[in-house]
């Protein structure tokens, strides 16, 4: 199959029944800015229109998985993007613009991505920090390495967490109120404990066993692997996750006009010291 020309993401099949998506930015760290977004969900929709296609890998070049967002390349003109959702006003003032902008390319994207019809696996090296969650939790199942850590220090900036809040459903409570208090990075042992990671493997392992487990799914007939994921998530659904979700986003967008009205910014300044100090 064809696929576009992309800047930041490749696309192939690497195993039967198989697609896989590749972030690959590694010079920033696989840092995130809308337009490697924008061409992960298209590479997302490439792997869904693909009847041979019947799971979905999300892979990432380089030693880390993703940095989080890009904070030095977030403001490109929105009508150069593509956008899947009905937000509108991207360069309104005040709070107006910037919530529709991370309505739509973050908790609008990741949840598009969490309800693929396909089932989706995150193979995870390196860090992954605060807006790489965003990449990793919206998969089905995440298969990581065992250097692999996983953080959400953005509290540091004055806000509740990065804005795909579904950590108490991927952490559970306790463990996700520790990483966002303390900022902290969990290790892939820790992860695995908490359910919030399916299997840890070796780091020079972490590609054949993800394989291995996208290849051994894809044997299974595509409309019950559908019906089987849309039934996880509607239990998800039923315990409130879209709701919370929504209501997480709001108070998430208290903290940015607060740090507007307070410091003439979206996040509190003093939060990159913060989180370099215990780096
Ligand atoms: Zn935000």
């Amino acid at each position: 199959m064809t696929t576009p020309e992309w800047n930041h993401v490749r696309y192939d099949n690497p195993a039967p029944g198989v697609g896989r998506v590749t972030l690959a930015r590694s010079e920033t760290a696989n840092a995130q800015n809308y337009l490697m977004l924008t061409e992960v969900n298209e590479a997302f929709d490439v792997a869904c229109q693909d009847d041979e296609v019947r799971c979905i890998v999300l892979a990432a070049d380089g030693k880390h998985f993703s940095s989080g967002h890009d904070l030095s390349d977030l403001d490109p003109d929105m009508d150069s993007l593509p956008t899947i959702g009905t937000q509108c006003h991207f360069d309104a003032d005040g709070a107006e613009g910037y919530m529709a902008r991370e309505a739509e390319m973050y908790v609008g994207l990741c949840w598009r991505w969490r309800n693929l019809p396909k089932p989706t696996i995150a193979s995870v090296q390196g860090k992954v920090i605060a807006g790489g969650l965003m990449l990793v939790w919206p998969m089905d199942l995440i298969v990581c390495s065992e250097e692999a850590t996983f953080s959400d220090p953005v509290v540091a900036f004055g806000v509740n967490g990065h804005e795909y809040f579904t950590h108490p459903y991927e952490a559970g409570a306790r463990l996700a109120k520790e990483m966002l208090f303390t900022g902290r990075a969990i290790t892939a042992e820790e992860a695995l404990r908490h359910g919030m990671v399916n299997k840890v493997v070796a780091r020079d392992e972490l590609e054949s066993e993800t394989l291995a487990m996208a290849a051994h799914i894809a044997k299974r007939p595509m409309f019950g692997l559908t019906l089987a994921k849309q039934s996880v998530n509607n239990a998800l659904d039923a315990m409130g996750m879209h709701t919370a979700l929504q209501s997480a986003f709001g108070l998430h967008h208290v903290g940015h006009s607060h740090n507007r009205l307070k410091y003439d910014s979206l996040v509190d300044p003093s939060g990159i010291q913060v989180i370099r100090d215990e780096a």
